[in-house]
């Protein structure tokens, strides 16, 4: 997630949609007051869920630790909310708009190589498996910020315009097999439905920045992504008499080459991009034996609806006829059921918010991170309501985010000064858009 320029289509075409430069926001002295009282409990908390990780649709004591908070601050939380989910709603004293916030508390099977004292030593199973558990996402810091976020709302409350939706939202990295889980089915259960907001705002930490740097764009921000699972049906045979059987593995071989034509000879790349990709091909079990089939996994990522829905159905055209001229057959899943749809982020509303990040870390360290094709289910929130989504840089100054341990890596490190920044961030994004014109 470096930095670069937008392609010019592009950013005309983003232009020609924006509102005029929204007002320049002030630097709210409650904000930074809050920053400062908090800063200790937020680490605190931090480090906490940090040495606690939780798997998704697991995070129970995650969830507990949130729902008391929330409950200390006279607030009245509903929980099991798709699973472990928590959400509640502030009312301010004055009337206004409504928002939401979210954060998401899940960890990943990951363990920890980074040396802290409060270094996660957590285990748990998945798939079957014994594995570590780690806050490699960096989910624990926007659970710990959130929390702070809530209490300096709760603090201001009396003179709040508006009311505030506060969402802490389980298995963003997927449920476990089987199981629903994360933002949409939070929706399914009826977040928005109680409470249906104005503008929902997400933030994610990253180390494709340093710490003090915000990243945000307008517009499409993060990819849609789809998995898919092809299997190439042909008709086991002795390997030395291919011609008594239907050979999956030369159509399978095929399939995946003609595949790569659905990018470079039938999207229009100039618009947007789009990546196709084949994460496993399973069959066979000797040297000679032609195998019954050949299992082809993968994911597609797409930046637009549009074109998400010509690559599914140029991949399902390709699976179908380059099997068929094999004289194999397929059975498909294009996609297979949970898909994450693309972040998008409301122009007006990122135009209007900019200003208000700018105040949290300077005018000239908040950065368009270009088209990112990692995906985030607060694209459900968004799809739903206005969104703004933005990322906080977590790797610290004076280190190239390049040679960084990225998210989701068992080195992934987050200097504590992205508590400060999200924290500062959110709050300042929250109040200036519920005071909305006062300032
Ligand atoms: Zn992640
Ligand atoms: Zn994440």
């Amino acid at each position: 997630m470096q930095p670069r320029l937008l392609p010019t289509a592009l950013a005309c075409l983003l232009a020609a949609s924006l509102p005029l430069a929204a007002v320049s926001a002030q630097q709210r002295p409650e904000v930074v007051e809050a920053a400062r009282t908090l800063q200790s409990k937020v680490i605190e908390w931090r480090r906490d869920i940090h040495q606690h990780p939780e798997l998704g649709n697991r995070e129970t004591r995650t969830a507990a630790l949130v729902a008391a908070h929330l409950r200390s601050l006279g607030l009245e939380p509903r929980t099991g909310i798709a699973t472990t989910g928590v959400t509640a709603v502030l009312k301010g004293g004055r009337p206004g708009p409504r928002i939401a916030l979210r954060a998401d508390m899940d960890a990943l099977p990951v363990t920890e190589r980074v040396d802290l004292p409060f270094a996660s030593k957590a285990t748990a199973t998945f798939r079957g498996e014994t594995v570590g558990v780690m806050h490699a996402c960096g989910h624990d810091a926007h659970v710990a910020i959130l929390m702070g976020v809530a209490e300096a709302l709760v603090a201001m409350r009396d003179e709040l315009p508006g009311e505030v939706l506060f969402i802490f939202q389980p298995a963003e990295e997927g449920a476990p097999e089987g199981e629903a889980g994360g933002a949409e089915e939070m929706l399914a259960q009826g977040v928005f439905a109680d409470f249906r907001p104005d503008a929902v705002f997400g933030l994610h930490v990253s180390s494709s920045l340093n710490a003090g740097r915000i990243a945000v764009r307008p517009g499409p921000l993060m990819a849609a992504s789809d998995a898919f699972e092809i299997t190439v049906k042909g008709r086991q045979t002795h390997g030395s008499r291919p011609w008594n059987g239907v050979d999956p593995v030369v159509a399978a071989a095929d399939l995946v080459s003609t595949a790569q034509t659905i990018v470079s000879r039938r999207t229009d790349i100039t618009r947007l991009p789009v990546v196709l990709t084949f994460g496993a091909v399973k069959g066979g079990i000797r040297h000679n034996i032609i195998p019954d089939q050949v299992e082809l996994i993968g994911t597609i990522r797409t930046f637009d609806d549009d074109m998400r829905q010509a690559v599914l159905d140029d991949l399902r055209n390709v699976a179908g006829h380059v099997a068929a001229a094999h004289g194999a057959t397929v059975e498909a899943r294009i996609p297979i059921d949970h898909n994450y749809p693309v972040t998008v982020n409301d122009p007006a509303l990122a135009a209007r918010m900019r200003p208000s990040l700018e105040q949290a870390v300077g005018e000239g360290n908040v950065l368009d991170p270009g088209l990112i094709t990692g995906a985030e289910d607060f694209s459900f929130f968004a799809r739903e309501v206005p969104g703004l989504f933005f990322f906080v840089g977590a790797t610290p100054r004076g280190v190239d985010p390049a040679n960084a341990a990225s998210n989701h890596s068992p080195e992934f490190f987050l200097d504590e000064e992205a508590l400060d920044v999200g924290l500062r961030a959110m709050l300042q994004v929250s109040l200036d858009y519920l005071h909305g014109g006062e300032g």
